[in-house]
């Protein structure tokens, strides 16, 4: 593919390529700081992370002074680059205005114009917003939302909720229940919703048999969780949870085609609502608005769930979008959501998504993701799709995923403890590039010995939209270095 044009394309400009401080791509190796009094409690109890002192655009300044160009905006968060002026302008504007209400008595410009401008025309029958802290607990939310539409229709026998393996809703112990990453999961066992059940993820890279066509194997996953319905009595089951491009457990996996089709015909059938999770994957980031806008004409969600993009990090802010099913079911009956949280549309989280969202509407940053994600493609195809240790490349937009297994074309994951991943994400940061690494410990991966402890192994880029080409080329760049290094590692 000829490279973009930036002056003629007008997806792609106009973004500075460097940081006026200097970008630093081989810096000398970053230390972890092992520290352990450290009054925070952060995820290793023996580290210290390194402190960002400021960021701008796609970077990142370290207090040691080193520069790291942020190839993954956290998880997926950051949407447009850091250190935006303008959203700090709506920040100070809305804190002179109106620094907290509480949402049981008042509302705020800020988040009805936020809701307005997701849910302008309704689309696709969307009709309500709701707006919490954190994806998490717009999942929780999702799910006491699926269960009292059943509570106002009179179907009380719904209890059920059937989500999918290797998948990651979120943290509390709701979102929690319904995920099946394993090791996030396990050490807080039993948890407190005890009727999930979880079918396969939609994964053909490892779980498509190679002498089934694409159509069938959507058929075999289509006829399990048909029968994973009826297992439980359809009559009995509320709902139905996906993420349509699975993000942090196993690396931007995109179903494949027909996949969600199928599902959303499964559920209708049987009257079961449908929950997409795009907290990771909605807000542009695939290169549509939503990422179910990608899967067929009619695949539409009962109840979907938004988070990273919608804030772009700026506060801390998550969504639900409700169809007008739901919300007319709850219009006839008690007339509520009963699910009030203190912070709930917090203003100054509703103020600086809505100057994101409106940057990202005036600029065309969904459409410019989507060919920024050309570029990527090209970028990480071309660079690292014939090493040894890359199974697979997959990805939509600017959310790509790089599998790593012990030898192309085996999709046979590495032995539990290799953490590939991990060590290219660190390679790479080192060489001053950060990337999102995942490394699940996953049910049924081929060549695992059947238990529920083999390792897909995966990094994740996802810049933010407004990242330069010249920027996607250091990225992948790094990246490929920091595979190299691992390789000659491990091999
Ligand atoms: N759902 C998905 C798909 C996610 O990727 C995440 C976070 O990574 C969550 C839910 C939970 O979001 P949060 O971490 O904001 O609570």
């Amino acid at each position: 593919m000829a490279p973009h044009d930036k002056n003629s394309d007008p997806t792609m400009g106009p973004y500075s390529t460097s940081p006026s401080y200097g970008f630093q791509p081989l810096a000398t190796q970053t230390k972890q700081n092992p520290d352990s009094n450290h009054a925070m409690l952060h995820r290793s109890l023996a580290y210290k992370p390194d402190t960002v002192s400021h960021a701008s655009g796609v970077y990142l300044t370290l207090d040691s002074g080193r520069t790291i160009i942020d190839a993954c905006g956290g998880a997926a968060v950051t949407c447009i680059g850091h250190g935006n002026p303008e959203v700090f302008a709506a920040a100070l504007s809305q804190m002179n205005k109106v620094s907290y209400v509480h949402t049981g008595a008042y509302t705020t410009t800020v988040a009805e114009d936020l809701a307005h401008i997701i849910l302008d025309g309704n689309p696709y029958g969307l009709e309500k917003a709701f707006f919490v802290g954190s994806g998490s607990e717009a999942m929780d939310a999702a799910l006491k939302l699926a269960r009292q539409y059943f509570y106002e229709k009179d179907e009380k026998e719904r209890k059920f909720l059937v989500a999918r393996k290797q998948s990651y809703h979120g943290n509390t112990i709701g979102a929690m229940s319904v995920s099946s990453n394993l090791p996030r999961k396990i050490p807080y066992e039993p948890l407190l919703l005890p009727n999930v059940s979880h079918v396969s993820p939609a994964y053909a890279y490892q779980y498509k048999q190679d002498t089934e066509t694409e159509n069938e194997y959507v058929s075999r996953l289509a006829s399990e969780l048909d029968a994973e319905f009826h297992r439980l009595g359809p009559q009995n089951v509320i709902a139905f949870i996906a993420e349509p491009i699975v993000g942090a457990t196993t690396g931007c996996v995109p179903a494949p085609p027909g996949y969600f089709r199928a599902v959303r015909d499964i559920c209708t059938k049987h009257g079961i609502l449908l929950i997409l999770d795009e907290v990771m994957c909605g807000m542009g980031r695939t290169g549509s608005l939503f990422a179910f806008e990608q899967e067929g004409e009619g695949v539409v969600p009962d109840i979907m769930t938004l988070g990273k993009g919608l804030g772009g990090g700026y506060a801390p802010i998550a969504g639900v979008l409700v169809h007008s099913k739901v919300v007319d079911v709850l219009r006839a009956g008690t007339g509520m959501f009963n699910h009030g949280q203190t912070y709930q549309a917090h203003p100054l989280s509703c103020a600086t998504a809505l100057a994101v969202q409106r940057i990202v509407k005036r600029e065309g940053l969904v459409k410019r993701c989507k060919a920024m994600g050309v570029v990527l493609e090209r970028l990480l195809k071309g660079n690292l799709g014939e090493k040894k240790h890359v199974g697979d490349i997959r990805g939509r937009g600017l959310f790509w995923g790089i599998e790593f297994v012990r030898e192309k074309g085996s999709e046979e994951a590495f032995e539990p403890g290799m953490e590939f991943g991990m060590r290219v994400q660190r390679k790479a940061f080192e060489f001053g590039t950060a990337v999102y690494p995942g490394s699940a410990t996953v049910d049924g991966v081929k060549g695992d010995n059947g238990n529920a402890d083999s390792e897909n192994s995966v990094v994740l880029v996802a810049p933010p939209y407004t990242v330069a080409e010249e920027e996607l080329e250091v990225i992948v760049r790094t990246l490929a270095e920091a595979y190299d290094a691992v390789e000659r590692d491990v091999d």
